[in-house]
Parts: structure tokens; C-alpha cells; sequence
């Protein structure tokens, strides 16, 4: 029997709506500290390639440390003030290198430097993922890397493996590529122990596929290790996105994996969509309400966003990003979905319409104020 779409590499790339893809240091700094400007223009291509395809890609860039150390003279060390200053030197230069890359294919890129709050505390994510939206929709290529010159220690993704997974469901990407030196899981680790098997695709990360991965760390630029790889996978895969961890060292990494190079699938469970609205439909602390007109209720039935123009009331104090409950003029509660406004902002707005929102609040914010994206039908 042929092996369904979802179980090859192949497949899930062809499906791909979204990719983020995750380059890790030892893939972007040669052996003499500088950039590997070839490799990267390898990259640039596969990437516009994707892009002609129709899918929309965001990258998740390593690098910064390794650059910045030579840049100012610094050495290898574990410091945390020097690792920082690095950073802040060799983003710049990473930034630079990427650009030069895309630009031929007349791909803007455009940088983003989060810290952990900006993924976990939702407020911040949607700043953050709207203006991923934004640069997606203009066709440009965010490059994400970790703001590592003002993240402390404690409050570090501390690996761009797991960065990676969170830029991917903030995106809701169907598919996270991790490209570093490894192509892929194997049962032991295969410098050691030449009878390992590499595992070509793995449908749950089970305690026996984890324990697969102890130990098998790799040292070199990067810090991230299989374990990392790991977690990474599990996170996407718990919210719909697939992982594909791949070998990137030749050119032309992902057109290599489309056309068969040896790596590591994960199964995602669900898809990012139903996974995302799962979680709206579960929240079991909605922070407040709407009750909303007769028309709105047949606008939602039929698919469409909740615009303030139908909202006749809002209950509760809540920030923007809030899950809220949505009822109809009977009482009857019909949805949920996420707050694009906070409570005083809906109330000022509940009854305008789009045109008339900017001047109530005195910006411009969205037309919606639960977008169809955000909102699940109960
Ligand atoms: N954010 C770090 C850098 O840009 C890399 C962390 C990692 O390789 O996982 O150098």
C-alpha cells in the first residue's frame, strides 16, 4: 500500500500551507567563523521556490553568538555579559547575511527578536503574530531569532529548537523543519554505535523514542541537541504542525528534502486550525461576554467574523486577547473566540461601525472584534 500523504516528508511539504524553518549556527558559520554565504543563497533559493509554490515560510535563525564573538574579538565562553554583547554584535551581521541572500529573489526579510513572554503570555503573542501576518501577507520573510542581549538566564528559550516550535504556533505552521547536522533520530547514536537504525518517521514521542534521544547530544556551534529536537517536535505536534528534523549542511537543504533526503518525520496530531479552536472551545475561564443582535448571529452561523456593529453588550473585565463567551439576543451562548480589544475598548465600539471605530478609540485597530480565525461556533 502507497504510504499516505501525511506520512512522508514529501507529502507534508506539498500540503504545506506555512513552514517554518529552523537553521541552526553550525549550518550558517563556517569552520573559520564567518558566514557561509553560498549555503545560505542555496537556502534563499529553495526558499523562493516555496514561495512560487504558494506557501508562506518563516525562518528561525541561530547564528548571532558565533558571528558577533569574532566580530568583536570576543572568545568562546560561557559569560553571560559576553554572550550577550556577541549577540548584539552578530544580529546585525546575521540580519545582513540573510538579506543578501533573499534579495536576488526580491524577498524582503525582516527581523524579529522575541523574548518568552512575547509567546507565552497572549496579550503579547498577537502583537507578535499579527505583525508576522502583516510581513507574510506583504511577501516578506521574517527571520526570528531569540532576543538573547536582554534575556536573562531564568527567562531564556535558552535554544532556538523550541523557540522554533513556539514562532511555528504562533504562525500556526503546518510544518516545522529543524535543519542542523543531524539528519534525523536514530535508536542509538550512529557515531557510536554504527547498527543504528534511523527512524524515518515517528507517529508519537513516546518514553521509548525519548530515551532514543538521551545522550545524543551534539556538540559543535549550536546548542540545541536531539533532545531539544525533541521537545520541539512535541510542542508542534501538539498543536497540529508536523516536524521534519533534517541534515542542512549541503546546498539546497529543502529542495533535498523534497526530493527524498534522508530525515526524521513527526506526526502532528490534528491540524493547526482544529487544534488552535480546540483550545478556544476549552478555555475554562472565558474572561468575559458579548451578547450580540440577531444579524451578527447569522453572520457567525454563516462563517463570518464578529464586527462590533452586531455586539449589543459587553460583560466582564478582560485584556485584549481574552477568550470570551458570544451570546445571542436569547441568551443562549453560541461561541467563543479571542478578543481582538479589551473590555473598555468593545464597550466604546459595541454598536459602531468599521468606519467609525478609529475615531471613537483614537487609533486604528482591527475591523474585527473576534476574527472568524479566533472564533469557534459551540
Ligand atoms: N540564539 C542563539 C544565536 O543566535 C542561538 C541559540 C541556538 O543555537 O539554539 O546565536
Amino acid at each position: 500500500m502507497a504510504p499516505s500523504i501525511a506520512t512522508t516528508v514529501a507529502g507534508v511539504l506539498g500540503t504545506a500551507r506555512r513552514i517554518t524553518v529552523k537553521v541552526g549556527s553550525s549550518l550558517i558559520v563556517g569552520d573559520d567563523d564567518g558566514v557561509r554565504h553560498d549555503w545560505l543563497a542555496s537556502l534563499g533559493t529553495d526558499i523562493a521556490a516555496l514561495k512560487t509554490a504558494g506557501k508562506q515560510v518563516v525562518l528561525v535563525s541561530s547564528g548571532a553568538v558565533a558571528l558577533g564573538r569574532r566580530h568583536l574579538g570576543l572568545r568562546k565562553t560561557t559569560r553571560l555579559d559576553h554572550k550577550q554583547a556577541a549577540a548584539a554584535a552578530g544580529q546585525a551581521l546575521l540580519m545582513q547575511a540573510w538579506e543578501r541572500a533573499l534579495a536576488p529573489h526580491g524577498i524582503p526579510t525582516a527581523q524579529l527578536l522575541l523574548t518568552i513572554d512575547d509567546t507565552e503570555q497572549r496579550r503579547r503573542s498577537l502583537n507578535a503574530r499579527a505583525t508576522l501576518d502583516v510581513l507574510l501577507a506583504q511577501g516578506g520573510l521574517p527571520v526570528i531569532n531569540e532576543n538573547d542581549s536582554v534575556a536573562t538566564d531564568e527567562l531564556k528559550y535558552g535554544d532556538n529548537d523550541r523557540l522554533s516550535a513556539r514562532a511555528a504556533q504562533l504562525v500556526r505552521s503546518d510544518v516545522l523543519i529543524l535543519l542542523s547536522d543531524v539528519d534525523g533520530l536514530y535508536t542509538a547514536d550512529p557515531a557510536r554505535y554504527p547498527g543504528a537504525e534511523h527512524l524515518a518517521y515517528i507517529t508519537a514521542i513516546t518514553p521509548e523514542i525519548e530515551a532514543f534521544a538521551g545522550g545524543a547530544g551534539m556538540a559543535g556551534t549550536g546548542t540545541g541537541g536531539m533532545r531539544t529536537k525533541l521537545e520541539a517536535a512535541l510542542i508542534a505536534s501538539g498543536f497540529g504542525c508536523a516536524t521534519i528534523i533534517a541534515c542542512g549542511r549541503a546546498d539546497h537543504p529543502l529542495a533535498r528534502l523534497a526530493d527524498g533526503a534522508r530525515a526524521t518525520l513527526v506526526a502532528a496530531s490534528g491540524s493547526p486550525a482544529s487544534a488552535y479552536k480546540a483550545w478556544i472551545k476549552g478555555t475554562l475561564a472565558p474572561g468575559g461576554s458579548v451578547t450580540i443582535d440577531d444579524g451578527a448571529a447569522r453572520a457567525l452561523a454563516a462563517g463570518k467574523s464578529l464586527l462590533p456593529a452586531g455586539v449589543t453588550k459587553v460583560e466582564g473585565r478582560f485584556d485584549r486577547g481574552a477568550c470570551l463567551r458570544v451570546f445571542d439576543s436569547a441568551g443562549t451562548e453560541v461561541a467563543r473566540g479571542i478578543a481582538a480589544y479589551n473590555a473598555t475598548e468593545a464597550a466604546a465600539i459595541a454598536g459602531l461601525g468599521s468606519a467609525e471605530i478609529e475615531r471613537r478609540l483614537g487609533f486604528s485597530g482591527r475591523d474585527e472584534l473576534i476574527h472568524r480565525d479566533d472564533l469557534v461556533m459551540l
